[in-house]
């Protein structure tokens, strides 16, 4: 069994829907990860928080045993992020993205990492995902997720972190527009030939296509009764998923479905509020049934 290690944003976020507005709550890509990846496995998150970070955002990582060691508490204010979510939840618009502290995070060590740990690079600036692989000794497994911003203002940098990754998760915006293709299989060409050998593309309700040593395969989505949030769904998936791998060892694929279970389960809920209330079995359970 493995430890994952992951390092992104640990937010307050400002989340508008068509039928709810909430202000400052705990989010970050960071945040959603560690919990989904620790319904399996231990974990350990590397970021930064300000001052105004509330504890009850502290026992947030404390209550689901995720180590905070490198979790660092400086003098300003939290990355804040807010968004308004269209009726139908098929668009988002990003209304402001505040750094704080996180404009100087500058980690030089991490504490506690071992050789057998995964190290997942969650959203973040590409540049700060790859002082993380210079600092970080050998991993088992790399892992990163990036997002629209990063492709259109800093493709040059992406393109230096992928050539360390071993499994990459993006959506299917994102793989058409790193690509310059529409076509699911140029763009696991494409991204592959750029150091990935294993490529995760989401495709939000269809589930996803995954790229696993040259094999494609498209799995199913895991059903949603309703969705009241769908913040933080790609980080819940990928934690699902390495935290499954790093509890039994197991492929890739055998890991999707955990990853879309836990996904499924965040996005019935506002913020992190569903997934703190699901349990290991609860995903389990979710994927024997529909297996079944
Ligand atoms: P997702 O819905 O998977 O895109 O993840 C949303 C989470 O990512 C929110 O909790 C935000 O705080 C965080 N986030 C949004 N924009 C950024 C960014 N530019 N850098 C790091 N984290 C971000």
């Amino acid at each position: 069994m493995s430890s994952i290690i992951t390092v992104g944003s640990v937010a307050l976020d400002s989340i508008e829907t068509h039928n709810n507005s909430v202000q400052s709550i705990v989010g970050g890509s960071a945040t959603y990860f560690s919990i989904a990846a620790s319904l399996f496995a231990s974990v350990k998150v590397v970021g930064i928080v300000g001052e105004d970070f509330p504890e009850k955002g502290i026992n947030i990582f404390k209550n689901n045993n995720i180590n905070i060691d490198n979790l660092e508490r400086a003098k300003g204010t939290t990355f804040k992020w807010s968004c308004k979510y269209n009726s139908d939840f098929s668009h988002r618009e990003t209304l402001s993205t505040n750094l704080g502290v996180f404009e100087s995070f500058n980690p030089s060590q991490i504490i506690g990492e071992e050789e057998n740990d995964i190290l997942f690079l969650a959203n973040i600036h590409p540049s700060l995902q790859k002082q993380i692989i210079n600092i970080s000794n050998k991993k088992k497994l790399i892992a990163c997720d990036t997002m629209n911003l990063w492709i259109d203002n800093n493709l040059d940098d992406l393109h230096g972190v992928l050539s360390y990754i071993d499994l990459f998760f993006l959506n299917e915006e994102e793989a058409f527009m790193m690509s310059k293709s529409t076509s699911l299989i140029d763009c696991f060409k494409h991204i592959s030939m750029l150091g990935p050998n294993n490529i995760v593309i989401k495709l939000g309700e269809r589930g996803c296509a995954v790229f696993e040593s040259g094999k494609i395969t498209k799995m199913s989505p895991h059903p949603v009764k309703t969705v009241i949030d769908p913040t933080g769904a790609g980080d819940c998936f990928a934690g699902g998923v390495l935290g499954y791998m790093a509890h039994s060892n197991s492929t890739l694929i055998d890991a999707i479905d955990y990853g879309s279970a836990v996904a499924s389960c965040a996005i019935e809920g506002f913020g992190v509020d569903n997934l703190l209330s699901v349990t290991a079995e609860d995903i389990v359970g979710r994927v024997n049934s529909l297996r079944e």
